[in-house]
């Protein structure tokens, strides 16, 4: 299968040169991961070649169709002035800014949302052309959202994978976001879209949520009847490209021998960041200070160096930054210099690979605090070149590298005093104790590298892609009711699991209305008479309300709370499929639940013996179907270390337990006499999807109104319904 790239930038960067236009290299740890694969599947990158056509150029031209023959890289051409209100726009004035927690810095306008829509197009039209049966197309991060869906609409069969290489925000933070669904969705249209932590992830489920009222499990949703899976995947680095360095290039050990015999007696202290707000230089800085401040003994001998690539130099803050970084450096440098001595070491330019790795490899202090980072590749550059070394890492909680970096120093950047006494007592442990955090460090950034990065990636994806195409359109078809009611009637032993509201009855107001008709009480009764076969009711009502309307007949099986009691044809005894829980989970939902009801007119409560249902469907529709997607988020926070889960269903929201479900009842009936030759379930709700998905492929399985459904077959009302069940009584 043919792997297909899309980043915003190319691997190459085309340059005007005397010698003609020629392509500069990039080096990340993508194009290293990712290039092979391209090479061996014979795939396409496809991004922005850094540079807008001025005019038609013939040359250059040439040398983009020369890229794309030879490697594969595909030139995404957007015109100047479009690369740039899209580059310097939304991606980076509003997306970078907000979705790095800095609501403040967010800069909006439409017109840089229709350079988004319009670059996003772009390179949909560039690739859709050149797409192949079965390939598989991995979309990278912020600047591309919208491509996923783009790319579904025009080829619903591809393969898409998406990955955000930036934190994903807090939905409080998410949902200030001018054209917030239309992200979300653009990144649902891929077949898997993973992020750096499962932190962004769970971000992005709320968001999902609260903005669009789909609810999904850890690792999956659905909509539009495809199934999108979800994880948390963070990035590695190609450890080799630094390690291989260190160990055998003659630069770097020259560059090495250099820096140690300059800083000979002197401890390093290295920050490598691009010059961007989010990387917490200034903070870094002043820790710095407060910590020549508060431990004389490290004048003269500590030195900060502190590299600072160029980043965005068009943009305003950007500017500012670079002015603000000045200025705190020559106050340190200032205040604390002397003839011998430099406190602050700035560079503010990119230094060459050899330098970066010498530099990492001589310092004692990796200090890497950003204010908010999807991973931070420095914290784990640094990390592998410090192989058999006893260097030290500070690391920011926000930094998404984080969360798999336990042995670093944690802190919190913004916390200046305690991270400049952080720094401090990590200078001061002890050799040994350095040593053994730094190898469990360095064995973790080796494994988790970013040549399994990828490969984890595209498995999944191919996974996810396959188990969508077996799945086919999930629009089940119509009942073919001739042949359905035949097969019933040929059948010795048939099985029939009939949901009740929606199903059997239409929904009424309240849910006390709706009681069967005394012609569906005979007609169930008369397709159960020679007990042959097995007629159930599985319904997410009480046993209350079935002992209500079903309490003197005998000939159905009932099962009442969605399967949690069940009651046999011939007994009037109800028994639980599991042991009793404790009943003191209700005292905690309880008051959340009524404080959903005290703000929503209209809406009230239902307490079940195992569930607790807050029902709105009476309620002002907007208003009530908003507070939903808050009230799951919120209870699906409070219940995530417990049994219970919180349920969406038609105008309710319903807490249970996870094992109380319909698939679980088809086992216990099943038990109960001869193998059966026929199975019917109909269902009309999101939880008798687990009765259709318990069902083997041959069984009738209905839903009742439209949607996906993992049933086969639709019917289109409860009136339906009963005219099947009439025709299948009518001989039989
Ligand atoms: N880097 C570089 N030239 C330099 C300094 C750093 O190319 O002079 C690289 C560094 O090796 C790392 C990347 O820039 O791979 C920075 O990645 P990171 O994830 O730390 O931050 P980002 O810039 O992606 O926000």
């Amino acid at each position: 299968m043919r792997l297909v790239v899309v980043s915003n930038r190319l691997p190459l960067t085309l340059r005007g040169s005397a010698e003609g236009w020629v392509g500069e290299p990039s080096s990340g740890g993508l194009v290293t991961a990712l290039g092979p694969v391209i090479q061996r599947t014979g795939g396409l990158w496809f991004g922005w070649p850094g540079e807008g056509p001025e005019r038609a150029d013939l040359e250059r031209q040439t040398t983009l169709d020369r890229w794309e023959r030879e490697s594969g890289f595909v030139a995404v051409d957007l015109p100047r002035a479009l690369a740039t209100r899209f580059y310097q726009g939304y991606p980076n004035q509003t997306l970078w800014p907000l979705f790095h927690q800095f609501p403040s810095l967010l800069e909006y306008s439409p017109r840089s949302w229709e350079a988004y829509v319009e670059a996003n197009n772009r390179f949909r039209d560039a690739i859709v052309d050149r797409l192949e049966p079965g390939d598989l197309v991995w979309v990278h991060d912020y600047h591309l959202m919208l491509l996923p869906r783009l790319l579904r609409e025009a080829v619903p069969d591809v393969a898409i994978g998406f990955f955000l290489h930036i934190p994903f925000p807090a939905s409080e933070v998410f949902r200030i976001l001018p054209h917030r669904e239309e992200l979300l969705l653009g990144v649902l249209g891929s077949d898997y879209a993973a992020f750096q932590t499962h932190r962004h992830l769970s971000h992005f489920r709320s968001s999902i949520l609260r903005i669009l009222g789909l609810s999904s499990s850890m690792d999956r949703l659905f909509l539009e009847g495809r199934a999108v899976q979800l994880e948390a995947r963070p990035i590695g680095i190609a450890p080799e490209s630094f390690v291989g360095l260190l160990e055998g290039d003659q630069a770097v050990g020259a560059a090495l021998r250099k820096l140690r015999r300059r800083f000979e007696g002197r401890r390093i202290l290295l920050s490598v960041d691009r010059l961007d707000y989010t990387k917490g230089i200034p903070e870094r800085l002043r820790a710095y200070g407060r910590l020549l401040a508060r431990a004389p003994h490290l004048r003269g001998q500590a030195v900060l160096v502190q590299i600072a690539v160029p980043s965005r130099e068009r943009i305003p803050r950007y500017r500012e930054l670079k002015a603000q970084v000045d200025r705190l450096v020559g106050e340190i440098n200032g205040q604390y210099g002397t003839p011998e001595w430099t406190p602050v070491v700035y560079i503010r330019r990119s230094v060459s690979r050899a330098d970066l790795v010498a530099l990492y490899a001589a310092s004692d202090l990796g200090w890497v605090t950003p204010l908010r980072d999807g991973m931070n590749l420095v914290a784990k550059e640094y990390v592998a070149c410090q192989k058999d070394a006893a260097g030290v890492l500070v690391l920011s909680e926000f930094a998404g590298a984080a969360a798999e970096m336990g042995e670093a120093v944690i802190v919190n950047p913004y916390d200046e005093e305690r991270t400049a006494a952080a720094v401090e007592r990590a200078l001061a442990l002890p050799p040994e104790h350095r040593r053994e955090r730094m190898a469990a460090l360095h064995r973790r950034v080796a494994r988790n590298n970013a040549f399994a990065w990828a490969e984890r990636f595209t498995d999944s994806l191919r996974r996810a892609a396959r188990s969508r195409l077996h799945a086919g359109s999930s629009e089940p078809a119509r009942l073919p009711l001739a042949e359905a009611t035949a097969a019933f009637h040929a059948c010795r032993n048939g099985v029939l699991l009939l949901a009740y509201d929606g199903t059997l009855v239409p929904l009424a107001p309240r849910p006390a209305e709706a009681s069967p008709p005394p012609e569906l009480v005979s007609l169930l009764l008369h397709l159960g008479a020679e007990g042959r076969h097995r007629v159930a009711i599985v319904s997410g009502r009480s046993r209350v309300d079935f002992e209500r309307w079903f309490g003197d007949v005998e000939g159905l099986w009932l099962a009442a709370e969605h399967g949690a009691v069940l009651r046999p044809p011939t007994s009037h005894e109800w028994s639980a499929i599991r042991p009793s829980p404790p009943e003191d989970w209700k005292e905690h939902v309880l008051p959340v639940l009524e404080h959903y009801v005290d703000r929503t007119p209209g809406s009230f409560i239902e307490a079940k013996e195992y569930s607790l249902v807050w029902h709105y469907r009476m309620s002002d529709p907007e208003f009530s179907e908003w507070l939903s997607n808050e009230l799951v988020a919120s209870l699906e926070e409070l219940l995530a270390e417990t049994e219970l889960r919180a349920i969406r269903a038609h105008k309710s929201v319903e807490v249970k337990f996870a094992w109380a479900n319909k698939g679980e009842i088809v086992r216990h009936l099943e038990a109960a006499g001869p193998a059966p030759d026929f199975r019917l379930a109909v269902g009309d709700d999101q939880t008798d999807e687990d009765l259709f998905a318990v069902m083997p492929p041959e069984a009738w399985t209905i839903r009742v109104g439209g949607g996906p459904s993992q049933a086969r077959f639709q019917l289109g009302s409860p009136g339906d319904v009963r005219r099947m069940l009439e025709a299948m009584a009518s001989t039989s």
